[in-house]
C-alpha cells in the first residue's frame, strides 16, 4: 500500500491555481525557509499517512476543476505525490498544480526518479522557496522570486493574465470557527488576521508559502 503523509485537504479551494480545486497539503517539509508560513506543517509525521488510492477515489469524487498539492514540501514525498495524481488520472482527466520549495531547475538537474514522475504529471509548478523580504500580491505565489510554470498547454490561455493575487477564500464553520485558505498577500498577514479573528493556529487551513 502506498502513502502519503497528509496535513489537510479541503474539497473546493478558489484561490490556488485555476478554477475550484481539491487542496492536499502535504505533512514535512526539510527546507526552512526563514518565516515559514506554514511552520506546523515542517515537521515529518507518520501518524499523518494516507492510503493514495482512498485519497485519489476521495478527490475523483468530490473535486471540481482540478488538484492542487501544497504543503509541507509536495516533492520531499514526490513518489507518492506522482502515485497520488497517476491514480486520481485512471478515474478523471483533472489539471494538477504543486508547489515546490525547490526550483525546477534543481528537480530537472538533481531530482530523484520519484521526483522527475511527479514533474511529468504537473500541468502548472510554482516553484521556489518562499522569501519573506521579496513578498508580494502575485498569482496564487508569496514571493516574488517564486515562478509560474506552465509546463502544458491545458492553461494556455491563462499565461498573458494579469499577474495578480486570487485574494482569499474565508470560511465560517457549523460551530463559528473561521479558517482562510489563500497565499498570505502582505508580510505579517497571518500574525495580523490571527489576531483579528483570535483564530487557533493549527487550526488554520492556510496555503504554504514555499
Ligand atoms: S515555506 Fe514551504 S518550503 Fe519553505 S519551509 Fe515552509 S513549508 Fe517548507
Amino acid at each position: 500500500m502506498t502513502t502519503l503523509d497528509v496535513a489537510e485537504t479541503h474539497p473546493a479551494c478558489t484561490v490556488l491555481g485555476p478554477g475550484s480545486r481539491y487542496v492536499v497539503w502535504v505533512q514535512g517539509c526539510g527546507i526552512g525557509c526563514a518565516e515559514c508560513v506554514s511552520p506546523q506543517w515542517i515537521p515529518f509525521d507518520h501518524t499523518r499517512a494516507r492510503d493514495v488510492a482512498e485519497l485519489a477515489a476521495d478527490i475523483a469524487e468530490h473535486a471540481t476543476d482540478g488538484l492542487t498539492i501544497s504543503g509541507g514540501e509536495p516533492f520531499a514525498q514526490a513518489g507518492a505525490v506522482a502515485a497520488l495524481v497517476a491514480a486520481v488520472r485512471e478515474r478523471r482527466d483533472l489539471s494538477v498544480m504543486s508547489y515546490t520549495g525547490y526550483t525546477i531547475e534543481h528537480l530537472r538537474a538533481h531530482g530523484t526518479p520519484g521526483q522527475h514522475r511527479l514533474l511529468a504529471e504537473l500541468d502548472l509548478l510554482v516553484d521556489g522557496p518562499f522569501l519573506a523580504h521579496r513578498q508580494a500580491a502575485l498569482r496564487w505565489r508569496g514571493s516574488a522570486n517564486q515562478r509560474l510554470h506552465f509546463l502544458t498547454g491545458r492553461h494556455a490561455a491563462l499565461r498573458d493574465a494579469p499577474d495578480l493575487s486570487a485574494g482569499l477564500q474565508i470560511e465560517v464553520a457549523a460551530d463559528e470557527s473561521v479558517r482562510w485558505l489563500g497565499v498570505p498577500p502582505v508580510a505579517g498577514f497571518r500574525q495580523w488576521i490571527e489576531n483579528r479573528l483570535e483564530l487557533e493556529p493549527l487550526e488554520q487551513k492556510q496555503e504554504r508559502n514555499p
